[in-house]
């Protein structure tokens, strides 16, 4: 007995093979590069039997398209079976596909189970027409169609991981492509499977609900239709929603990386870049401009003897005088505290300058009502002129600063151009530098170590070496006030690889005293990073002390990373590929951007500590965004540590904004080498023992 098909039928099975082909290929995409953690099982799910149903109602109306000369139904139990046989199918696919790196073994088990899953629907499938005598299958064109089954599985699945990654070009185009290719093996596989049925002459079918096929077949393709369509609507709708939250929540990353917080003037990075553009302008049209380093008189007394918060809004005040009158060419920032300075562009003379000086110190001196409170400020300002009084942002900005401080000397409330014996700041920093020298030598460098904690659990995470000074007439030298000489003077190399060694050193001797093994973070300068033969180096220094790599991460900020992108990237993998952990420090005041944690693969982010503060101060401003870090960051399976937590409200709401880690003096400050061990012991049982045994997501 021989049956024939329904062209039309045939036809429709191809498309919708192909529109679950493509559903297939979309979620496994968006799955892996948007879902967050918690709704991922619910998507894997959902999409599942959206694909399940796809798969089966092909395969239904193939055989719905093949009619025999007796009257044939199918059995329900049996049929149902053969649906939920292809949502299992899918769900082994979408989770495979949607997660982790492609690997031989993956591609080939993932596959094989696919592959005779979807068979094995199909033969169900064939079941429930309960014929009798049975179905007589020839052994080798089964055999075919399960290896097409399978071969098609695999390039499926191959297809799905190779087409995942974000930045495949023409991706809808290739992946209607490909869910051509898919949806002909499919059904490839269905009819050479059909084709294996051999049906004995007078053969009977004892399935009860012969309904017409034509009809079901509608029936069949409208369910499946709306189900798939339904599907890439929704998720289309969840990735774009989930896209523009985190467009987003970059903007205000930006903003926030780039202006001050209290006052929303900009703060230091943007000002530096405005004096960068401001010398490349001058270079080509010869206008010199003028910077204007203006600080409050008096504010830390109203500070302290008044409050923060009227300190606050004095300063908010002060920062709208500042803004008004200023020509389109010139600029004012924020440098922190009371410190604000002001770009005077076009500044050919002394005079321009002067005349903007002047206007501020008028507006300024204009009585002020804060909560009722009449209050009078003055201001000392510091002139210094590009390129006579500095040749870049910080040597400008250095000059300006010794001129205000000249006009503190000499009373206050008035205005001082810069004159080079007035740069005490230059003097020390030669000094400094002449002395480092001998630092490294006379045994005055130190290290101190700062425990990172787990939010959830309060217990020790690890620990962050930071270099101290103590000199010999000028006493402890802040790291922040040292390194950028060390830097300059190529002396940082030097340092780091001893402040490497001294870690190992410490590192060996707690082992050797049996305390917990912690993972110790060493920071990296941007100089440093970019020495040729970094990990040659690291390694040498490490292999010689016996310590393990995974014991030490390195932490760099995002300004260093993104010197050098392409660069950046391969160190980063040649430190991982040796076992050290990477982290990138002070996130959030660089170049900000949430992009670029997907192109590198960091362990870790510290959040600035600039960022904690705000959560006290500005309190949604500053978890909106902490939010949007840790969710990302979720997704990509990286820890976060937020940096700088001083206070129990801190605390608490990084509690619930679920972030992994913190440091801060709340916990604990930074302590010479020689307090850890009994800080140490006295945490017992509150250590993550051995660094990376901290690496999975808390919660
Ligand atoms: P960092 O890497 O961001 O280190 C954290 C700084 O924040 C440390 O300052 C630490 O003492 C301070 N800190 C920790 N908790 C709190 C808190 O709750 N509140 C406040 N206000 N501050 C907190 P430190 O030791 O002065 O170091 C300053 C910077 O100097 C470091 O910033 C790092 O960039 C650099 N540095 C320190 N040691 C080294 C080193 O060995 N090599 C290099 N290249 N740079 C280093
Ligand atoms: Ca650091
Ligand atoms: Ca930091």
């Amino acid at each position: 007995m021989t049956g024939v098909y329904n062209p039309l039928l045939v036809c429709l099975s191809l498309v919708v093979a192909f529109l679950a082909s493509y559903t297939a290929m979309e979620l496994s995409g968006g799955l892996n590069a948007l879902a967050s953690a918690k709704r991922r099982p619910a998507w894997l799910a959902g999409g599942a039997v959206s694909m399940g149903v796809g798969i089966w109602s092909m395969h239904f109306i193939g055989m719905l398209a093949f009619s025999l000369p007796i009257p044939v139904g199918y059995d329900v139990s049996i049929t149902a079976a053969s649906l939920v046989l292809a949502i299992g199918v899918s769900f082994i696919a979408l989770a495979t596909a949607s997660r982790g790196a492609l690997s031989w073994p993956r591609l080939v088990v993932g596959g094989a189970i696919m592959g005779v899953g979807v068979a094995a629907m199909h033969f169900t499938g064939m079941r429930a027409m309960e014929m009798s005598p049975g179905i007589d299958y020839t052994v080798w064109k089964v055999a075919l169609s399960v290896a097409v089954a399978i071969f098609a599985s695999m390039a499926a699945l191959w297809l799905a991981f190779t087409l995942r990654a974000s930045n495949v070009e023409n991706r809808v185009v290739k992946r209607l492509g490909a869910a051509i290719i898919m949806a002909v093996a499919i059904t490839g596989m269905h009819y050479l499977g059909m084709d294996a049925a051999n049906f004995a002459p007078g053969s009977l079918c004892l399935a009860d609900a012969k309904l017409d096929a034509n009809w079901l077949a509608l029936v069949v393709t409208a369910m499946s239709f709306t189900v798939l369509v339904g599907t890439l609507a929704l998720f289309a709708l969840h990735t774009s929603s989930l896209s523009i939250s985190l467009k987003r929540a970059n903007r205000q990353l930006r903003y926030l990386g780039t202006h001050d917080a209290l006052t929303r003037l900009p703060n230091r990075q943007q000002l530096t870049l405005r004096i960068a553009q401001a010398i490349e302008d001058g270079a080509r049209r010869a206008s010199p401009f003028a910077v204007l380093f203006i600080d409050l008189d008096g504010f830390k007394s109203i500070n302290d003897s008044l409050g923060h918060g009227v300190g606050d809004d004095l300063l908010q005040v002060c920062a709208e005088r500042l803004r008004e009158d200023l020509r389109h060419t010139d600029m004012v920032a924020r440098l922190g505290g009371d410190e604000f300075v002001i770009v005077v562009g076009n500044a050919a003379d002394t005079s321009a300058a002067m005349t903007v000086a002047n206007g501020v110190l008028g507006r300024l001196s204009q009585e002020i009502v804060v909560n009722g409170l009449p209050l009078r400020v003055s201001a000392s300002i510091g002139i210094a002129f590009h390129p006579r009084d500095g040749a870049n942002a910080d040597e400008l900005l250095h000059s300006a600063d010794a001129a205000m401080y000249a006009a503190k000397q000499s009373g206050r409330n008035t205005v001082r151009v810069f004159e080079p014996q007035m740069n005490h700041t230059a003097l020390r920093s030669l000094i400094l530098q002449r002395d480092l020298h001998r630092a490294l030598s006379d045994d005055q460098l130190s290290l101190s170590f700062q425990p990172k904690f787990s939010v959830a659990s309060q217990s020790v995470t690890g620990v962050e070496a930071l270099i101290r000074w103590r000199h010999p007439e000028l006493g402890e030298i802040a790291p922040l006030e040292f390194i950028p000489i060390a830097e300059r003077s190529g002396l940082i190399v030097e340092i780091g690889d001893w402040v490497l060694r001294e870690v190992c050193r410490n590192i060996a001797r707690w082992d050797a005293d049996g305390l917990p093994a912690i993972s110790v973070s060493v920071n990296l300068s941007p100089i440093q990073f970019n020495v040729p033969d970094l990990v040659a180096r690291v390694d040498a220094l490490i292999a010689a002390s016996g310590v393990d790599p995974s014991r030490l991460m390195f932490e760099i900020t995002e300004s260093t990373a993104m010197q050098n992108i392409e660069r950046t990237s391969r160190t980063i993998e040649a430190l991982q590929a040796r076992g050290y952990a990477v982290a990138i420090d002070d996130f959030g005041t660089g170049y900000s951007s949430l992009c670029y944690l997907q192109r590198f693969r960091f362990d870790q982010i510290k959040i600035d500590g600039s960022f904690v503060r705000d959560l006290d101060s500005s309190g949604q401003r500053g978890s909106a965004l902490l939010s949007a870090v840790v969710t990302l960051a979720r997704a990509l399976q990286i820890e976060v540590v937020a940096e700088g937590v001083e206070t129990q409200s801190q605390f608490r709401t990084l509690g619930e904004l679920e972030c992994d880690q913190m440091q801060g003096f709340l916990l604990s400050r930074p302590m010479p080498a020689a307090e850890l061990p009994g800080f140490l012991s006295s945490m017992a049982g509150r250590i993550v023992a051995s660094g990376r045994a901290c690496a999975a997501p808390i919660g």
